[in-house]
């Protein structure tokens, strides 16, 4: 299997002069990518930028930070053809590896706009390099810059940064430094979300379990769902003693803990999505908490009440 370590540069509308169109809030104009082998050596590599339909101003944002002028894209294919290029390029077997989890969904965004074909009919497995990193090298929940990640790891900076073939490059020598263990954390992309049950993904990391569900047409189809808002040790496989009855906070998020006389306490989280075709999944993680976590949990509660 080959890594596709890919890295985008987009434009959107530059306030007042272009109006921003709902499907398509972030233009691709550059395509940067390089592709490893399964032991992390460079294959080949890929650097297209992208003739622009949408928005012909560039943004100040998008200017300062690439330094990309609109003229240098006129010669440029649009797109569909880009993408097409791609994805022949990216071949048979692969994963996808970005700095971030934006990349892929803008990646499907934008084909969905041109009414490509979709890269699938499900969530979409791929290595979040930055969640890695953080997992890696630092403390698990903080996302860092690129540039930090490569100063960290003292890897050489020989091509500038912000640009999408040099993000991807320096991205990809972060990924070969991630050990083994940590290749484990794959990351799903939910731009498509489950159609039924047999998309749906479950999946058993080192310090938890995510469970991404099918589509529902409402919130409160899926709160009225056993299977979802079961509270279950998933080592053991069994309901465990309920501690604490599901809250939300926001309506958004909802909590729930339980304690498993084995493995200790657990927390349950439900997060409520609204998918890309107007209906609604959730994305649940089950985690063992130490009995700190478990107060905190219950302060979190009390101050919701109020
Ligand atoms: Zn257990």
């Amino acid at each position: 299997m080959d890594y596709i370590v890919f890295d985008l540069e987009w434009n959107q509308s530059s306030d007042g002069q272009e109006k921003e169109i709902k499907e398509i809030p972030f233009e691709i104009i550059e395509i940067g990518a390089v592709k490893l082998d399964e032991n992390f050596q460079l294959k080949d590599r890929f650097n297209h930028l992208i003739k622009p339909k949408v928005y012909h101003k560039m943004h100040d944002f998008t200017r300062k930070l690439i330094h990309i002028k609109m003229e240098e894209l006129e010669n440029e294919k649009y797109f569909p053809e880009v993408m097409e290029e791609f994805l022949d390029w990216c071949g048979e077997d692969y994963i996808f590896c970005t700095w971030g989890p934006l990349d892929l969904t803008e990646l499907q965004r934008n084909m969905q706009f041109y009414q490509m074909s979709p890269l699938t009919d499900r969530p979409i497995r791929f290595y979040d390099v930055q969640k890695l990193f953080s997992i890696g090298f630092e403390d698990r929940k903080t996302r860092r810059a690129l540039e930090h990640a490569v100063d960290v790891l003292r890897i050489e900076k020989d091509i500038p940064f912000h640009r999408a073939f040099s993000d991807a490059y320096y991205t990809a020598k972060v990924l070969s430094r991630i050990e083994p263990p940590v290749l484990k954390n794959y990351s799903f992309d939910v731009f498509v979300a489950p159609k039924s049950k047999k998309e749906e993904v479950k999946i058993i990391f080192d310090h938890y379990m995510k469970y991404i569900t099918r589509e529902f047409d409402s919130k409160e189809e899926i709160l009225a769902n056993r299977e979802i808002m079961s509270v279950k040790c998933y080592i053991c496989k069994k309901n465990v003693k309920r501690k604490m009855r599901w809250f939300s906070a926001n309506g958004k998020y909802y909590y729930s803990a339980g304690h498993c006389d084995k493995h200790g306490y657990i927390k349950a989280k439900v997060r409520i999505r609204k998918s890309e075709n107007q209906k609604v999944f959730a994305i649940k993680t089950l985690k063992f908490i130490s009995e700190e976590e478990m107060m905190a949990l219950k302060e979190k509660r009390s101050k919701s009440k109020r």
